[in-house]
């Protein structure tokens, strides 16, 4: 099979997310069938490559086809495959679930797992809701979340989005939360700093706080950079003081760390930089290193304590037929074992400063505003009228051997943590090329 078959099957049998598959059809948006993946590179068919320069939807960790995780897999796949986890346990979830809870410093332990972000998005909402109902107070059934904010695209999780682009055809089945003011930093008024505008955002949480905590279980919020919202960055101020207000009035904070978790905002977890812990911690993406699908809630003693019961109903009901796959725990082992052994967080601080460096051509570039960065993730605002700018720019990168997707108008870099030297230049080399043709 080559390039060009593989293209014509895929555009008739696959329906890709995301995608407007009319452009497929009228060129407008090429479809890439990639034969092979190694370190930061894709191959296609006829050996073109292109630099994964935002880690295939942000999952990607370590590079592709790491030898670590490729052998840890492969050395499960001839032990166990899979197991029913209801009644049944096995060596790799219990494993995962010590560690993690290990590394929230044992704050965070009761480990329970889903095979994508959204549903752990979905598991979170559900238990904050199910733990005031056991308490005895069932009308906390709303939720509380940022403008712009981002946290999956199934019915519920739609719920507590504010992405118009997503949600807006799904409204109507949707039981939206209440918005409450995003910290952005790039609100900043004249001599204001981000911790500055974040303090005004959490006036605006506090107002809404004391108008609806009766009726309100949870606070979600994406730590310190809000993602597909268009990398919108905070200061951690503002965690600091939403997890003092929802203290205050009797309301969880779910942290949705599917993105900024596992070294993406410079520590571990996102949250870690506010010194804050919340009641429920959503981890996906990153956890198996961008291998398999596998998500986690991480939740309290006190959380768990609420459903413990002789009673069925008062205990978490909700299964999902892959939940804590082996296959997919193996893979997050490996990768908690790549950050135990490597200084992976240090090198990264090492790696970004230099980044940032090589990104000073683009962050100057005269359509360029709001340049911003936050451990291994770099965002910018670009200055254009042109509606069609994050095709043709989409475009004008992939022809450079760039994969790079902006987000409405903002350019954004979210690199495995492998890149070396060489391949940084080349990323932002062609990223500033690819902006000026685009533009041109
Ligand atoms: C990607 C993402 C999700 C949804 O995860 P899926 O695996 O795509 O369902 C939820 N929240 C955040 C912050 C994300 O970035």
């Amino acid at each position: 099979m080559n390039h060009s078959d593989w293209l014509a099957r895929s555009r008739a049998a696959v329906w890709h997310p995301c995608t407007q598959m009319k452009f497929h059809e009228t060129g407008v948006l090429p479809l890439i069938p990639i034969a092979r993946g190694q370190g930061a590179w894709l191959y296609d068919f006829e050996d073109r490559r292109y630099l994964d320069a935002i880690s295939s939807w942000w999952v990607n960790l370590f590079g592709h086809a790491h030898p670590r995780i490729n052998a840890a897999i492969k050395d499960q796949l001839d032990r166990l495959e899979h197991v029913i986890l209801a009644g049944f346990t096995h060596a790799p979830v219990v494993e995962l679930s010590e560690r993690l809870s290990a590394l929230t410093g044992k704050m965070l332990g009761h480990c329970f797992y889903a095979s994508d972000g959204s549903s752990a998005v979905e598991i979170a909402l559900k238990m904050s809701f199910h733990y005031w109902r056991n308490h005895g107070r069932p009308e906390k059934n709303q939720f509380l979340c940022l403008t712009g904010s981002y946290h999956g695209e199934t019915l519920g999780t739609l719920s507590v989005g504010d992405v118009d682009l997503y949600r807006e055809a799904y409204g109507p089945l949707l039981r939206q939360a209440i918005t409450v003011p995003s910290p952005d930093a790039r609100l900043a008024e004249y001599g204001e700093t981000a911790a500055d505008v974040a303090q005004r955002a959490a006036a605006g949480l506090e107002a809404a706080l004391a108008a609806h905590h009766a009726s309100v279980a949870a606070l979600i919020v994406e730590p310190l950079v809000q993602g597909a919202g268009g990398m919108v960055m905070y200061d951690p101020e503002y965690l600091r003081l939403a997890c003092a207000l929802c203290d205050r009035y009797n309301v969880h904070l779910i942290a949705d760390e599917i993105m900024v978790g596992f070294g993406r905002t410079g520590t571990l977890f996102a949250h870690e930089q506010a010194d804050i812990r919340p009641d429920f911690l959503c981890l996906s993406k990153g956890l198996t290193g961008g291998y398999l699908p596998l998500s986690v809630v991480l939740t309290t003693d006190a959380v768990y304590a609420a459903f413990y019961d002789d009673a069925l109903t008062r205990g978490f009901l909700h299964s999902h037929s892959y939940t804590g796959n082996p296959l997919a725990c193996r893979a997050a082992l490996a990768t908690l074992d790549l950050f135990a052994e490597e200084a992976v967080l240090e090198r990264n601080r090492q790696f970004a400063e230099r980044f940032t460096g090589l990104l000073t051509p683009l962050a100057k570039h005269r359509q360029a505003r709001h340049f911003r960065h936050c451990g291994m993730i770099w965002a910018v605002d670009i200055a254009t009228d042109d509606p069609e700018f994050r095709l043709r720019f989409y475009r004008e990168a992939l022809h450079r051997e760039i994969l790079l997707r902006p987000l409405g108008k903002t350019i954004y870099f979210m690199p495995p943590y492998i890149l070396d030297e060489a391949e940084a230049a080349l990323l932002a080399e062609r990223a500033v090329a690819a902006l000026d043709a685009a533009l041109a």
